[in-house]
């Protein structure tokens, strides 16, 4: 009988980059192995990292029904009358639970079925490819690896002048288990956390202000699209303050006073409630012994290769915890790439198409290069736009707001970056990222037959529109 500590791979962290790793490296016939130590409330362990815990999961289950109880307000224009019209904010909230517990429980079939052997605890990186296992009770046993994939993942940054407190000052996952709904709630940072959680309590009746350090809302997206966005945010109701940087909060009797500073100098606010959303850290506590080998780079992401390679021969680290978008997808596309090269194939992540979305209302979408950073580098560039407010099924749908940019080489046209802000931005930007992977060109997709009537016609005719050949809008003329 095979010594039952040694194993092929050992994953450690179970969130997407760690549980695609893992269930990819059992399809190839690894014996795999995994350690996560996240548990749920009632102590049971709960598979999916951050993403399906406190994260992707969770905020989308806020998001999608917080929208459906916004949405019944415009109902009458549609000729629906909506009577007594209520909210059961804890039932809201039990669902919210009962979606995580049924994806996290799907995981933990997913490693049964596949054979993935599951060890609830903490993991470390020792020496020569060992990893020591602390079960939750503290007992320890130590695994002979031969490939040890890292994917512990990201938690929330802190910022000095701002402590969270889980009572008044919270951080995401304190946001998404709040029991009333906050009359006056503030967000610190108007990154894709800020804008999706302060769209979710917006929604439900708060007052919410987004206080943002930098003067420019969402810099790395299209100029175009970012300045659609701010206004149509703005319009439901976000008070989004750019130039915003705040020095200090402090509670007192259950309100939260917040100090920021701006062009015209100190200024104050008095909120029930404060998230605290300015970026996530990798966390690699106790992760690694001295002698693992594994290196941190200045920021404390582990150090690897496009190949995820660390510095260590048959050790990997991949998702949130090193470089690049902290994203799922990219995270799990990364732990597939490692299983398959572990087993022997070849295959690599393209980084230039990993798709970015936030979750608001309308959704922002986006892959590939901005026009404003190719016009920096002195690339010569075409682009098209196509505005929803011109999409026959947009407008049936009560949901014209926003438009679908493409932009392609001025030579070739070869597609190099697309951004929506839209309904279904998130589904529509999957056409993009697959025309990208396929090196296609702006007249590829203009060749191409769309169903209609459909919102995907609005990639369609922005394609088209960079050949001046748009049909359902004016074309701008081209010098
Ligand atoms: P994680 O999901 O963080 O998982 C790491 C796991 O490893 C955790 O379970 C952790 O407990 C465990 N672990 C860490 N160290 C150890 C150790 N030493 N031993 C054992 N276990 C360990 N991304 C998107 O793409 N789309 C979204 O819509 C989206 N929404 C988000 C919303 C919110 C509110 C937040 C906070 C994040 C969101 N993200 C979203 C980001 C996404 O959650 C992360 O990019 C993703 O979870 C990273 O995956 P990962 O596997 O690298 O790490
Ligand atoms: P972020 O980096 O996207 O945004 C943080 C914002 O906070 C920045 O705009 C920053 O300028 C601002 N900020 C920082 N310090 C500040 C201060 N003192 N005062 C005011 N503003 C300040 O980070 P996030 O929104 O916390 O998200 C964390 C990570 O999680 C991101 O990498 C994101 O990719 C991921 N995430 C993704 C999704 C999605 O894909 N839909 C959703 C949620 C989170």
């Amino acid at each position: 009988m095979s010594d039952p500590f040694s194993y092929e791979v050992v994953v450690i962290g179970a969130g997407p980059a760690g549980y695609t790793a893992a269930i990819r490296a059992t399809q190839l016939g690894l014996k795999t192995a995994c350690i996560d130590r996240t548990v749920n409330y009632g102590g049971e362990p709960s598979l999916g990292g951050t993403c399906l815990n406190c994260g992707c999961i969770p905020s989308k289950a806020l998001l999608d029904a917080s929208q459906k109880y916004a949405e019944l307000e415009g109902l009458a224009a549609l000729g629906i009358e909506a009577k007594e019209i209520g909210l059961d904010l804890s039932k809201m909230m039990a669902r919210k639970d009962a979606v995580v517990r049924q994806l996290t429980g799907g995981i933990s079939s997913l490693f049964d079925s596949n054979g993935v052997d599951f060890y609830p605890g903490s993991g470390r990186l020792l020496s020569e490819r060992r990893v020591a296992w602390e079960d939750h009770e503290g007992s320890t046993k130590e695994f002979n690896a031969e490939h040890v994939v890292l994917a512990p993942g990201s938690v929330p940054m802190d910022i000095d002048a701002v402590a969270v407190s889980n009572e008044g000052i919270v951080d995401s996952t304190g946001a998404l288990g709040f029991d009333v709904v906050p009359n006056r709630l503030g967000v610190i940072g108007a990154g894709a956390i800020g804008l999706e959680l302060g769209s979710v309590w917006a929604r439900l009746g708060s007052q919410v202000i987004v206080l943002e350090a930098l003067d420019s809302f969402l810099p790395t997206l299209d100029k175009r699209i970012a300045g659609q966005a701010i206004r149509v945010l703005r319009k439901q109701g976000l008070d989004i303050r750019l130039g915003a940087r705040v020095v200090s909060a402090a509670e007192k009797k259950g309100v939260v006073d917040v100090v920021y500073q701006d062009d015209d100098g100190d200024q104050e606010i008095s909120i029930d409630k404060l998230i605290v959303a300015v970026g996530r850290r990798p966390y690699t506590e106790n992760l690694l012994a001295e002698d693992s080998g594994v290196d941190l780079d200045e920021r404390g992401f582990i150090s690897v290769n496009d190949l995820c390679e660390t510095g260590v021969q048959g050790v990997f680290a991949v998702g949130d915890v090193v470089r690049g978008p902290m994203l799922a997808h990219k995270g799990a596309e990364e732990g597939a790439m490692v299983a398959d090269r572990i087993a022997g194939f070849k295959p690599s992540v393209n980084y230039a198409t990993v798709p970015n979305v936030i979750y608001t209302h309308p959704e922002v979408a986006w892959v590939g290069r901005t026009e404003q950073e190719l016009t920096a580098e002195g690339h010569a560039i075409a682009t098209g736009s196509f505005s929803f407010g011109a999409s026959g099924r947009a407008i049936a749908a009560n949901d014209g707001e926003g438009m679908v940019k493409i932009i392609a080489d001025a030579e070739s046209d070869q597609i190099l970056g697309v951004h929506v802000f839209g309904p279904q931005a998130s589904e529509l930007i999957a056409q993009a990222v697959i025309a990208m992977e396929f090196s296609a060109s702006a007249e590829d997709l203009g060749l191409t037959m769309f169903a209609h009537p459909t919102l995907s016609e609005a990639v369609h005719e922005a394609a088209l529109a960079i050949g001046g050949r748009a049909i359902h809008t004016v074309n701008r003329k081209k010098k």
